[in-house]
């Protein structure tokens, strides 16, 4: 008898032929996320996955909770697909646990000479006679559930939710833009549940503060990393740019060019990392810079698409994601916001490109992208557990 995680995937099953790319590429992450607790690869099995490992653990159910592409997963016991020998692991599993049951059979061995039904009655009573627990098809208090293979059979109690979607793919990338908020934290799981890989861009204001920044940021990208295993921050310096804003554009339109600005180091960090698109936390008419008018005025500095999965959530939907996911915690931690800096009280909320276009005439753009790319730093970053 061993024991496996029998992992099973929503969406994938869906694809057609790019199947298998979809269930290699989870096998591999899964492989990749609990490289330092396994020592079997996971393996391909009709329509699921099956990871051979020497004992349950929480630390191999934390991670597989966090992977993209899992709809649900199970820590079960092996046995040789025959029905007197899953008779016999189906009653030490019913032993240990309270009220009543019912049994729940999958047989994707279509030659195995019972119906699921079959197994079904057979092990139920089996159950039932042994142990005196009652059968209770409607409301049971656990479920027996047994998946029946070519040659193994799977059984197991448990069924531990995912989180859905799909793989992610590590050439798929997309570029974050992380404020350290709630908001773009939320929205960068979301693309990666859609099998993007993200790399994280922020900009922060030098101050006496920027080491707190900095930690609070690394923090979220390690928590965003348990969905991803890996991934890459980069911090960019944007007092300089800040300085020449405000020395150059009056008050009400700064946290348009601000946030133009990011979309323009945005773009140069995709080319250097062959992204193909953004990812914003805007969500419509949540603040001044976001109404419909100022998302274009912004979005239009940047040379891909800008991607907003928050665009249609109200706050309430995205804090609830975020405690879920688990950054809300360090999001609303205090911290230098650095669009905050000098912008006025009651900003602009109907720009049009012509109008910032104009005032952005007096500032050396190029020369003040190339500057804060020379001076940015790259950090790697692991899952933080
Ligand atoms: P968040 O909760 O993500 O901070 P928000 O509702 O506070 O969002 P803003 O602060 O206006 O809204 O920011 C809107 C979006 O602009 C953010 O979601 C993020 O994608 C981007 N952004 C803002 N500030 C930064 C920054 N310092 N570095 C990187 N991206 C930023
Ligand atoms: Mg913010």
């Amino acid at each position: 008898m061993k024991n496996a995680v029998v992992i099973h995937y929503g969406e994938i099953g869906l694809k057609g032929k790019n199947r298998i790319l979809f269930e290699k590429t989870l096998a591999k992450n899964i492989e990749l996320a609990l490289k330092d607790l396994i020592n079997e690869k996971p393996i391909i099995k009709h329509g699921r996955l099956v990871l051979f490992i020497s004992e349950k653990s929480d630390q191999i159910k934390d991670r597989l909770r966090c992977i993209p592409g899992i709809k649900y997963f199970a820590f079960s016991i092996v046995v040789p697909s025959d029905i007197e020998a899953i008779k016999e692991v189906a009653l030490k599993l019913a032993e240990n646990k309270k009220g009543c049951f019912k049994v729940e059979t999958y047989r994707s061995n279509k030659n195995f000479p019972l119906t699921s039904v079959d197994v079904n009655n057979i092990v139920g009573e089996y159950i039932a006679k042994h142990t005196k627990k009652k059968v209770n098809l409607g409301k049971p208090d656990f479920i027996v559930f047994i998946e029946i293979c070519k040659n193994e059979a799977y059984i197991y109690s448990e069924k531990i939710r995912g989180v859905g979607g799909l793989p992610v793919f590590p050439n798929e990338k997309i570029i974050s833009l992380l404020s350290g908020g709630i908001d773009s934290a939320v929205s960068s799981f979301l693309m990666m549940k859609r099998g993007c890989k993200i790399v994280f861009v922020h900009f922060f204001n030098y101050t006496r503060q920027s080491q707190n920044v900095e930690l609070k940021i690394k923090n979220l990208v390690g928590i965003l990393s348990r969905y991803q295993i890996d991934s890459k921050l980069y911090m960019v310096p944007f007092r300089e740019i800040q300085m020449e804003i405000i020395k150059n554009i009056p008050s009400k339109l700064r946290m348009l060019v601000y946030r133009r600005f990011m979309m323009r180091i945005a773009s140069k960090i995709a080319n250097l990392e062959n992204a193909k698109a953004f990812v914003t936390g805007d969500s419509i008419s949540q603040v001044a810079s976001q109404t419909l008018d100022n998302l274009n005025v912004i979005y239009s500095a940047a040379d891909k698409p800008v991607f907003t999965p928050l665009s249609g959530m109200d706050k309430e939907e995205i804090i609830d994601i975020a405690k879920r996911m688990g950054t809300y915690e360090v999001s609303i931690l205090p911290y230098e916001d650095c669009c905050s800096f000098m912008v006025a009280k009651h900003p602009e909320t109907r720009c049009d490109l012509k109008k910032i276009e104009n005032a952005e005439k007096n500032l050396d753009i190029q020369g003040l992208v190339e500057n804060a790319i020379s001076k940015m730093k790259e950090i790697s970053i692991e899952a933080k557990w």
